[in-house]
Parts: structure tokens; C-alpha cells; sequence
């Protein structure tokens, strides 16, 4: 067996998922059409080099344009519905038996869905994926760093409703460098209140700092955390805490975490022995 065949195989659990970076390029071709939405080209093998982020990709900003067609086509609570369902789809094709899908409601209110509109479509659609393809997990919901704290304190607050219907976990992700995370420290700690678990993107396109201050904040479990090792002392922190990093080379290789992916340190390590048959 080939190593894609063995990773196809072997059960997942995908820990890091961003609804709006998952589309499949059919979907935003259709959705593209029904909304009205211009797209720089039709053909659906051309769309794909707008959706996908390469190894050219030249930093985190850069990167997240590529978010932009599927957030533009993302405006509808039916659009909203069917890029859950058919991620749910599109994870058990590929083994995944749990996972934790994220997005960011504000990005999708930009035509006249609330906050509870937006989180109502994608659960709607996450129960029907887990019940059609039995995928288990929950969905996560992710504050913007370059948006107002307030903006973050009522969508945390919005969130903490949903809690028992399969919401359960607040995170923070955007562009880091500049937005510290302590902005939004209220937001956070409305979200721990109201039960929901919290993650952070820190230490992926900002140093250390950013990395303490999502632990201060009470995040467990880290978005890539990459330039943590910049710093002893946070490194001694995650270790003794036991925080997560969601480490993600691919992506780090694209934003530029790190420089190429053969650089990554857990690039290096070596791929678990196959239990015997
Ligand atoms: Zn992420």
C-alpha cells in the first residue's frame, strides 16, 4: 500500500477544518450562478487555481483570499446548509470519522442574515451530514481578529445558545499580525462562560506574544502555534499544560509559518508503525 492509499485508509479525526476553505468547486460554480455572483472564469478547472493556495502563496494574507469566492457565495442559508452537508459527504468518502468544522458567522451576514440565521443554517446542515454519512464531532464557531471586540462579544454570546445543538467550541483566526488576541479577551471569556471550549490561532503569522496571550485567555488548544518555539518559556507552558497545537504543515508551508515544508519539524518525524494484520 502507498502512503495515500494508507492515509486514505486509516480513520481520521480532522481537528482543524474551515468551512469556507472545504467548497468543493462545483458547489461555488453553482451557488456562483443561483446568487449572481461573478467569478473570475466558468470553467471548472480554472476556478480551482482561485481556490486553492499553493506552495507560491506568499504569506497568511495572501492567503486567506483565497477565502473570498467561497465566503461571496456563502450569503444564503441554503448555501450555507449544503457546504455543510456535502463536507460532511466529502469527509467520509476520505475516512474521517470525527470532525470539528469551523467558520466565521460575520463573514456571512454580508446580505441580511443574522448571526443566529448563519448558525442555524450550518448546524441544520451538520446534523443532516453526520445522521446521512456518520461522522461525529461538532461544529466551531470563529471570531474575526480584525473586527471591533464588541462585534466578537455578541457573536460569542450568540454562540453560547447553540451549545447544547452541537456548537462547542469558540475560536479567533484572521489576519494576526497587528491584532493581538488579548483584544478580544471579553469575548473569550463570555464563550468559557456559556460552555463552549475555546481555540486560537496564535504563533502562525505573529511571535510568542501572540502564543502567551492565547493561553492567558484560556485556550487549550492552539491554532498551529508554529513560532511558539521562538520562546522557552511559552514552550515550557504548552508542554505543562498540555495545550494542543493543531499543527497543519501544508497550510504553515502555504502561509509561510514556515518557509517549505521539508523545513516543518514534524515534517521529519517519522509515520507511526502499521499494527500488524
Ligand atoms: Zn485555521
Amino acid at each position: 500500500m502507498d502512503d495515500a492509499a494508507y492515509f486514505h485508509a486509516i480513520p481520521k479525526a480532522e481537528l482543524h477544518l474551515h468551512l469556507d476553505g472545504a467548497l468543493r468547486p462545483r458547489t461555488v460554480l453553482e451557488l456562483a450562478k443561483e446568487g449572481g455572483v461573478p467569478l473570475p472564469t466558468n470553467d471548472l478547472e480554472k476556478l480551482k487555481d482561485f481556490l486553492e493556495a499553493t506552495d507560491r502563496t506568499a504569506s497568511l494574507v495572501e492567503y486567506i483570499e483565497y477565502f473570498q469566492l467561497p465566503i461571496a457565495v456563502l450569503q444564503t442559508g441554503p448555501a450555507l446548509e449544503r457546504a455543510t452537508y456535502e463536507l460532511c459527504e466529502d469527509l467520509s468518502k476520505d475516512n474521517v470519522r470525527y470532525a470539528e468544522i469551523r467558520y466565521g458567522p460575520w463573514l456571512h451576514t454580508q446580505q441580511g442574515l443574522s448571526l443566529t440565521d448563519v448558525i442555524r443554517a450550518v448546524l441544520t446542515g451538520w446534523a443532516a451530514g453526520r445522521k446521512a454519512f456518520g461522522v461525529e464531532g461538532g461544529v466551531i464557531v470563529t471570531a474575526l481578529r480584525d473586527m471591533p471586540p464588541a462585534q466578537n462579544l455578541s457573536l460569542a454570546q450568540v454562540a453560547g445558545r447553540f451549545v447544547s445543538e452541537g456548537v462547542i467550541g469558540f475560536d479567533l483566526a484572521g489576519d494576526e499580525a497587528g491584532h493581538p488576541p488579548i483584544l478580544h479577551e471579553d469575548a473569550f471569556r463570555m464563550a468559557r462562560a456559556l460552555g463552549l471550549n475555546l481555540t486560537i490561532h496564535a504563533g502562525e503569522a505573529a511571535g510568542p506574544e501572540s502564543v502567551r496571550q492565547a493561553i492567558s485567555m484560556g485556550a487549550r488548544r492552539l491554532g498551529h502555534g508554529v513560532r511558539a518555539q521562538e520562546d522557552a518559556d511559552v514552550m515550557a507552558t504548552i508542554r505543562e499544560l498540555g495545550i494542543q497545537l493543531d499543527m497543519a504543515p501544508t497550510s504553515n508551508a502555504q502561509t509561510k509559518a514556515v518557509r517549505r515544508l521539508e523545513e516543518h519539524r514534524s515534517a521529519r518525524t517519522r509515520r507511526p508503525s502499521r499494527p500488524s494484520p
